[in-house]
């Protein structure tokens, strides 16, 4: 199996086919700690892409409550275990090895989705380690829907004694994606121009290889056409095709409709990005379960009130940093967070003043322009509404 470098993983892992890197990668912040679980993203999505006949039970973009929910249901822990029968014990990290460019999180020394299959005795059944869920567990998309987890005794603030937090999910859109990888037909295809990755709809046969082998169940099957779908990106409106906007690339539609502000799209690999800033600099945004060795491009700014151990399962080793750091921002961390749901259009870089947060948009031009601090405005005396 050919060899691929994976930042996130710190290490060249297997990978079934020799990859390039997309000319730009489409990437996105969630920051857990803002999300309010009102389900605007969701519905945005549905009314989007998914309100036709076989779609009742597909959404693209859910939201769900963990530790307990998750859609399909159990999707994470199914995983999580599966890899840990693979490999007993293994699935750890040395985080001495870690090195600022290459390696942030350290060294994942366990098995990825895609060598745990590899070992499968007598041969591999699978380009990457899953399963597929059966109908009943996708059934309840927002099942234990704000349903804390068990009371810890013994936890001080700021971690608190019973939790939950919301985990926003989109597909991916996976350097390495399991989906691509597993599909037989071929035809799943990651787009060189933005690093989209889509599912052709006339190739696909409907094998549901791609459901299977999706570490986040990402790949849906339609049952009333036969074949697989997923979420495209909103591709359109990244691709800078609107008259809406003079033509200028917009944000996802789970991304502009958010009400708590707690998302920003943007490219991984651009340096001016403030999607690089908050992942590779200021590291206080991390993807979803690195360790399933996809090299999954959307990520979370953690939520400070839940158990650090969970945390550091889900997010990799670079929890705690996270946490500290979006705990006491820097100047310009403060400055990029507001950028946040300022703009539907797509920030290309930015610059922060004492003041205010500037985003510009794919020809350098100003598309928003934020205050740091709201100003404090103090009601005169003969406007007070008490007497
Ligand atoms: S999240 Fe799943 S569906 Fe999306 S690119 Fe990654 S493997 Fe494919
Ligand atoms: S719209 Fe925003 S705040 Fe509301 S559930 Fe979705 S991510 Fe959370």
């Amino acid at each position: 199996m050919p060899k691929v470098y994976n930042w996130q993983l710190g290490r060249d892992m297997d990978y079934p086919y020799e990859r390039g890197r997309p000319e730009h990668q489409f990437a996105a912040v969630f920051n857990i700690n803002r999300c309010i679980g009102c389900q605007t993203c969701t519905m945005a999505c549905k009314s989007a892409w998914t309100f036709s006949a076989g779609q009742e039970y597909m959404w693209w973009n859910n939201v769900e409550s963990k530790p307990y929910g998750g859609y399909p249901q159990g999707w994470d822990v199914k995983l999580l275990a599966l890899l840990e029968q693979a490999n007993p014990g293994g699935q750890v990290w040395d985080t001495s090895a870690s090195e600022p460019q290459n390696a942030p999180y350290g060294r994942f020394d366990g098995q990825t989705i895609f060598e745990a299959a590899a070992q499968q005795a007598p041969a591999p059944q699978q380009q990457a380690l899953g399963y597929l869920p059966p109908d009943k567990e996708w059934l309840f998309p927002n099942i234990y829907e704000d349903t804390s987890g068990p009371w810890r005794s013994g936890a001080q603030l700021p971690e608190h004694r019973t939790w939950f937090f919301y985990l926003q999910r989109i597909c991916n859109h996976c350097t390495y994606p399991g989906c691509l990888a597993a599909c037989p037909r071929k035809a799943i295809y990651k787009r060189p121009e933005d690093g989209i990755v889509l599912i052709d709809q006339k190739r696909c046969r409907g094998y549901r290889k791609c459901v299977e082998q999706c570490p986040y169940k990402k790949s849906m099957y339609r049952g009333e056409t036969r074949v697989s779908e997923k979420c495209i990106a909103c591709y359109p409106r990244v691709e800078g095709n609107d008259p809406l906007t003079d033509r200028e690339p917009m944000v996802t539609r789970c991304i502009s409709a958010c009400v708590g502000k707690i998302r920003l799209q943007g490219w991984i690999d651009d340096e001016r990005s403030p999607i690089h800033y908050l992942v590779r600099r200021e590291k206080v945004a991390l993807p979803l379960y690195p360790q399933f060795g996809t090299e999954p491009n959307v990520y979370y700014i953690p939520p400070r009130w839940a158990p650090r151990a969970y945390l550091r399962q889900m997010f990799g080793p670079g929890a705690e940093e996270a946490i500290e750091k979006y705990s006491n921002p820097s100047p310009e961390l403060l400055g990029v967070l507001q950028l946040f749901g300022a703009t539907q259009k797509l920030i290309y870089s930015y610059r922060i003043t004492d003041s205010e947060a500037i985003g510009y948009g794919r020809r350098d031009q100003e598309v928003v322009r934020v205050p740091i601090e709201e100003p404090v405005i103090v009601r005169p005396p003969d406007h007070l509404n008490i007497t």
